[in-house]
C-alpha cells in the first residue's frame, strides 16, 4: 500500500466558478485507471458554471447545504450524507446555498482518450441561482 502525499489545496479558477471555491485532489488515477476524486469547498453563494461531464459525475455532500440543478429542472437542495448523480453529458451546476458553506466529494472518470472530461458553459446568473427549488417532500 501507499500513503499518498497530500497535494496543496487549489483555488478554483474564476472562469469556471462564481465566488470562492477551493478543492483538494484526493485521488487522480493513472492509466488505465480513470478515477477522479476531489473534495470541493464552496463559500456561501459560490457555485460552478453550467457544465457537463463526458462520463457523468457523482457528488456526495459532506457538510453544509448544497444546491444542484440540471438544465431544464428545478434547483434541488441537498444535505450531508446525500448523493446525486449527473449522467454523461447532462448540463448542470452545483454550489453552496446563499447562507451556508458547502463541501462535497466529487467523483468522476477521466475519458481516457485525451478528450475533455468536463465541458464548461455559461455562468450561472443570480436569477438562475435564486430560481425555484424543488419540493422534495
Ligand atoms: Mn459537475
Amino acid at each position: 500500500m501507499e500513503i499518498l502525499k497530500p497535494q496543496p489545496t487549489s483555488k478554483a479558477p474564476g472562469d469556471w466558478f462564481t465566488g470562492d471555491v477551493w478543492w483538494d485532489v484526493i485521488y487522480a488515477g493513472q492509466e488505465p485507471s480513470r478515477m477522479r476524486a476531489n473534495m470541493v469547498r464552496f463559500a456561501p453563494c459560490a457555485r460552478t458554471d453550467w457544465h457537463s461531464h463526458s462520463l457523468g459525475q457523482t457528488l456526495h455532500i459532506v457538510s453544509g447545504t448544497a444546491l444542484v440543478q440540471a438544465r431544464g429542472g428545478e434547483i434541488v437542495e441537498l444535505h450531508p450524507g446525500e448523493t446525486v448523480y449527473t449522467p454523461a453529458g447532462e448540463e448542470h451546476w452545483h454550489g453552496a446555498a446563499p447562507d451556508r458553506f458547502m463541501s462535497h466529494l466529487a467523483l468522476w472518470e477521466g475519458p481516457g482518450d485525451g478528450s475533455t472530461e468536463t465541458t464548461w458553459g455559461d455562468k450561472v446568473t443570480d436569477e438562475e441561482y435564486n430560481g425555484p427549488r424543488a419540493n422534495r417532500r
